[in-house]
């Protein structure tokens, strides 16, 4: 496990992750032997059908809902836009939404694009984060209206891992007769969910965060919520999305779920147990380093760390040398770097923002590649801070 041996240490997880082997295994005969459409109504395809639906009863448990409030989609990004754009064609006359300043583009995008298309027509309102991560939720009560559509809050963060108290805010929502979505793409098969008696309207989920492939997601659609689809055409995900479903996918992403809700006691205990030796270890080794985001209300596996006086995608670029792989809160933009707009919304001083490193671990990384890491990067910072000019020692 370094360079020698070409091993690659995966810590960016959040990014994508590794599809399971016991995934791929269950996806091999719907894309060999079974290939029919789950559609016909002759038995070849009748049993391929029968499989999506074992997968939506996978999906279902892992969620604590119905099979029949899960539609699958092509990925967390369509879930978003659908859970919202729904929630918009439904109420026509409301035009405000609230989400929060640290979403994933899938939704940050939407709402920025929602107000320049519709010529400031919606307004939206972005809810601030402290330098912690965290919401105000005398900010949300107050921004809540009679003329809010909807609230999108993601469950957690895909950089900082701080997770957001949606339990609670979707209960003020309900409260008001609002609908509420959550993006909770990092969430889901990181940290228990039973949406059961929740207020929780609309969730969305993506099959490669959680070792199935990519380009199969899910919306979890409350019964009773009314619904609007995005994706109009043939009857398939009982009206609710058009399209030919990605069997293989699906069925991948069943058995993804499946595997999710029994290794949930490793991800919270001995995955934290790493990523906390992690970020402690470096923490201590490094000087002037700090962690950004919450230290307790975060996911298990992330630990989001600033190097101060260091370019984070020089950073990427030595570490990319070990093969250990990680991402940086700061991406090249028109030939600026720019932080990402997450550590901005939380106040993260100029020279930390630039040098954060998100590292993501999960179930298949290894004490050995912890240490590995961790006796790596001292020296890839000492060094790259000797051509600083900003850095004294
Ligand atoms: N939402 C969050 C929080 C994410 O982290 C991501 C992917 O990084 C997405 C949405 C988009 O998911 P997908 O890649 O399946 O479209």
């Amino acid at each position: 496990m370094s360079a020698d041996t070409n091993k690659v240490v995966y810590m960016d997880n959040n990014a994508t992750s590794q599809v399971a082997r016991e995934v791929l295994d269950a996806m091999m005969e719907y894309l060999t032997d079974s290939y029919g459409n789950p559609s016909s109504m002759y038995t070849f395809g009748g049993l391929v059908g029968g499989a999506v639906a074992t997968a939506r009863k996978q999906v279902a448990d892992l969620l604590g809902c119905t099979p029949e409030e899960i539609t699958f989609t092509s990925c967390g990004t369509e879930s978003d836009s659908t859970a919202i754009l729904s929630a918009l064609r439904t109420y026509p006359d409301k035009r405000h939404v609230i989400t929060t300043r640290v979403e994933h583009p899938a939704v940050k995008s939407l709402c920025d694009n929602l107000e320049i298309l519709t010529g400031q027509k919606h307004k939206v309102t972005r809810l601030k984060v402290d330098s912690e991560g965290m919401l105000d939720m005398a900010e949300y009560e107050a921004a809540l209206s009679d003329d809010t559509a909807i609230v999108s809050v993601m469950w957690a963060n895909n950089e900082t891992g701080v997770i957001y108290p949606v339990e609670e805010m979707a209960r003020m929502a309900k409260a008001r007769g609002i609908l509420f979505h959550t993006d909770a793409v990092q969430a889901v098969g990181k940290i228990p969910i039973n949406l059961k008696d929740l207020d929780i309207d609309f969730l969305s989920l993506s099959g490669h965060k959680l070792h199935a492939p990519k380009g199969v997601g899910v919306l979890y659609i409350k019964k009773g919520t009314l619904f609007v689809p995005f994706l109009t055409g043939g009857h398939q995900e009982h009206g609710r999305r058009g399209g030919t479903e990605n069997v293989a996918s699906i069925v991948g992403l069943g058995k993804a779920c499946e595997l999710a809700g029994l290794k949930m006691d490793e991800e919270n205990t001995r995955v934290r147990a790493m990523r906390d030796r992690l970020e402690e270890g470096l923490l201590s080794s490094v000087p002037k380093s700090m962690l950004n985001g919450h230290k307790t209300s975060r996911l298990p596996n992330t630990a989001n760390i600033s190097f101060e006086y260091v370019e984070g995608e020089a950073i990427l670029l030595h570490m990319n040398r070990y093969n250990i792989c990680a991402s940086s809160g700061s991406a090249c933009t028109s030939g600026s770097l720019e932080p990402s707009h997450v550590l901005r919304a939380m106040g993260v001083p100029f020279t930390a923002a630039h040098g954060s490193i998100r590292f993501s671990l999960s179930v298949y990384n290894t004490e050995e590649e912890v240490d590995f890491v961790l006796d790596k990067m001292p020296a890839i910072i000492a060094s790259l801070r000797k051509m600083s000019p900003f850095w004294q020692e």
